[in-house]
């Protein structure tokens, strides 16, 4: 069983969806470095104070930022660890080398079309990090997160204009990191389209 997993894949093609699942399936701990820089935002942390204008621009916060976020959160980690949404750059994912053995890189696969569809709409849950699309995977009752009962919110950032500027971003700086697994022979590349379940159950034939 693969216990150190790196998920990459443009925003929005379920990394979260399927980091969250993969997690509470084998108990590995998902590191989500959106998620803590957004905690960080909402607690006018230094940190927070710091990657906000990125993040609302659809930018890369700075690689030294976010490499000693995740060094620190590396080293609290004991187990199976998933990561979503880092490395972004391939000065980060030297950094990471570094660090552990990255034992698989799972690349989900979806076009830009489908992309800003399900970005504009998605909901998130700013407590637990659930998040929901509208049309495709709403919530039981409207507004509310399922898992935690908080109200939930449309991202900043999941706004059209900035989508797209995330979306060249992601082209620019991260879409190398596909061949940079590829190379390493760690590299597993799964459709990202369709039944969240389905895409699923490739994830875990990949991971076991
Ligand atoms: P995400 O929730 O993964 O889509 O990340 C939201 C935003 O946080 C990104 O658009 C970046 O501004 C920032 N961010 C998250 N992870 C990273 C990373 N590994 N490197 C640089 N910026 C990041």
């Amino acid at each position: 069983m693969k216990s150190k997993i790196v998920l990459l894949g443009p925003p929005g093609s379920g990394k979260g969806t399927q980091g969250e699942k993969l997690s509470a399936e084998l108990g590995y701990t998902r590191l989500s470095t959106g998620d803590m820089l957004r905690e960080a935002v909402r607690k006018s942390t230094p940190l927070g104070l710091k990657a906000k204008e990125y993040m609302d621009s659809g930018r890369l916060v700075p690689n030294d930022l976010i490499i000693g976020l995740m060094k620190e959160k590396i080293a609290q980690v004991d187990g199976g660890v998933i990561f979503d949404g880092f490395p972004r750059t391939v000065e980060q994912a030297d950094a990471l080398a570094k660090e552990i053995d990255v034992d698989l890189a799972i690349n989900l696969d979806v076009d830009d079309e489908e992309l800003m569809v399900r970005l504009t709409e998605r909901r998130t849950c700013p407590e637990c990090n659930c998040v929901f699309h509208l049309v495709y995977n709403p919530p039981k009752k409207a507004g509310i997160c399922d898992k935690c009962g908080c109200e939930l919110y449309h991202r900043d950032d999941d706004t059209e204009a900035t989508v797209r500027n995330r979306l060249k971003v992601y082209r620019e700086n991260t879409f190398p990191l596909i061949e940079y697994y590829e190379k390493l022979g760690k590299l597993v590349t799964i459709m990202g389209k369709g039944e969240i379940d389905e895409i699923f159950a490739q994830v875990e034939k990949a991971v076991r």
